[in-house]
């Protein structure tokens, strides 16, 4: 059989909250050549929680490889032609394992759980001024259940296994690329224990001026540092593949999902932004080498670092937690929908949601609020309401929280955005990314090949020093062909919207009492 000849190949590992995939991509062209996707369960064990196996998601790692590398096979290309890794993961997830077993000592804790709420709330109480921002100086971050430092608190609170391991030294702590790392490079025996500047930067454990973790701040939330990955920038070779069709392979990329997704849409300039629609909805615009403070409850957050050497770039970021988990709520727990692309249809068969407003404040509410005793609403409804206009009022949930983001992300820094590049899951819906357009009153671009996280990914492992086959220069970066939605209504019809909007979130956070 004869084989096709490629430049070198570059893989990605993302591992998101709701699946895994692998990919390859051909380094000459940015060309997707093929993939492999697997989903993952999570589990609610209680209310407010949310769970994953640690082990599912390794084995779903190594399935995605398994028949990605099968399907490359198939497509008669040469596997030997990859010549690094790059992983790109779901931040803020927390996971601690043995390391003379290899084993986890506890489910991982994702991002969206809330079991921490009581200790946030006691932590906010004990700053003087009841501050949650008594720590962004330092973080960039709101005190708050969303990042890791309070979950790996709780899990050495509440589970014996890991209180025991972390006394007798055996104990590791990481976010998901870390445990990813460690198993792909040989776990228990002679894994590398790492993590990148991204993802460090969402621990609330590490300082964003200074790009280490901090002793204080481990010290205020009781984290014996001995337990912590050695950080490291996004782009340079942590350790080879251990075992497996792409064993000895490096593994020379390292960047959260949002970074990886800055990076593959090309914003490296200071002021370009990119909003990523998945589980949750993140929109990260470029400050260059200067942490911007916001003081309209946007994050500031490490970009990425792309080499050892190199400077690092800083973003601001508004997270919202909920954009795509509407859509899975809507189907499993209503039962409305069977699919998710079903929801576009519904929605679409009546364009409008007829004044019901839905604030899906499930896991409370990220930016720029901040508040997790809020709760989701859905109000405005009146006898003619149907599960059409709830489709509909679901999407443009998605879209007035971004416009929320956007509102803070123009008035800290002064110059409003004039378009948004957009990705992830949820942009295959055309109505939502039309009503996205309509309810900004700006054009949102969408490229055409819409796995940019991984792309960020395979480009920083591409790029580091000892792989070199993947070039960063702006002038080297192929062209990206994209599709541009234009606002299509008029901008009172688009402010009336978002000011019904700004009420119904009042209400989601003032329900109680
Ligand atoms: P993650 O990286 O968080 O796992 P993805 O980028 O893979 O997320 O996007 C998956 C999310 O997008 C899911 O929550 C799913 O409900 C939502 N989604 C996928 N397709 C559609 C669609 N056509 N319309 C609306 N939502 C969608």
């Amino acid at each position: 059989s004869h084989r096709i000849m490629l430049g070198p190949l570059v893989a990605a590992i993302d591992q998101g909250t709701s699946s895994t995939r692998f990919l390859v991509f051909n380094s000459k062209t940015s060309e997707l050549l093929s993939h492999h996707q697997v989903e993952i369960k999570q589990s609610f064990p209680k209310e407010g929680w949310v769970e994953e196996d640690p082990k599912e998601i390794l084995q779903s790692v190594y399935e995605c490889m398994e028949r990605t590398c099968e399907k490359l096979t198939q497509l008669n290309i040469d596997i030997s032609n990859i010549k690094a890794i790059g992983v790109t993961n779901q931040r803020e997830t927390t996971i601690v394992w043995d390391k003379e077993t290899g084993e986890p000592l506890y489910n991982a804790i994702v991002w969206l759980d809330l079991r921490t709420q009581s200790t946030v709330e006691h932590l906010i109480n004990k700053t003087p001024g009841r501050n949650k921002n008594h720590l962004k100086h330092k973080t960039g971050l709101p005190i708050s259940t969303y990042f890791s430092a309070v979950k790996l608190r709780w899990l050495m609170d509440n589970v014996d296994e890991v209180r025991e391991a972390v006394v007798s030294h055996r104990a590791m702590f990481g976010t998901v690329d870390s445990w990813l790392i460690w198993c792909l490079t040989g776990g228990k025996s002679g894994g590398v224990h790492c993590t990148d500047v991204t993802n460090a930067s969402r621990t609330m454990l590490f300082n964003i001026h200074t790009m280490d973790w901090d002793p204080e701040l481990c010290k205020y939330f009781g984290i014996p540092m001995e337990v912590l990955p050695r950080v490291r920038s996004s782009s340079e070779i942590y350790g080879l593949m251990k075992s497996g069709a792409l064993s000895g392979i490096p593994i020379s990329g390292c960047l959260g999902d949002q970074s990886a997704a800055l990076v593959g849409q090309m914003c490296f300039q200071d002021g370009q932004a990119k909003n990523t629609y998945g589980t949750g909805c993140f929109l990260l615009r470029n400050t260059g080498s200067k942490p911007v403070m916001s003081d309209h409850g946007l994050l500031t957050t490490v970009a990425y670092k792309l080499g050892r050497d190199k400077p690092a770039c800083y973003a601001l970021e508004g997270s919202v937690a909920i954009a795509g988990a509407v859509v899975r709520w809507l189907q499993d727990n209503l039962g409305i929908i069977g699919s998710s692309e079903e929801l576009e249809k519904l929605a679409a068969s009546v364009g409008t949601s007829y004044g019901c407003y839905f604030v899906p404040a499930f896991s409370g509410l990220y930016a720029p609020y901040w508040e997790p005793s809020a709760r989701g609403i859905i109000c405005g409804l009146t006898q003619f309401t149907n599960k059409s206009h709830l489709a509909f009022a679901a999407l443009e949930a998605v879209c007035f929280q971004t416009r929320e983001i956007m509102d803070a992300m123009n008035q800290d820094s002064g110059i409003p955005l004039t378009q948004l590049q957009v990705d992830g899951g949820m942009t295959s819906n055309r109505l939502l990314m039309q009503l996205q357009a309509d309810i900004l009153c700006i054009p949102v671009v969408k490229p055409s090949m819409p796995e940019t996280t991984a792309l960020g990914a395979a480009m920083a492992a591409g790029a580091a020093e000892g792989v070199s086959v993947w070039s960063l220069n702006p002038e080297d970066l192929s062209e990206v062909t994209s599709e541009k939605f234009e606002p299509q209504i008029n901008t009172e019809e688009s402010e009336f919207r978002y000011a019904r909007w700004k009420k119904a979130v009042q209400k989601s956070m003032n329900w109680e009492t």
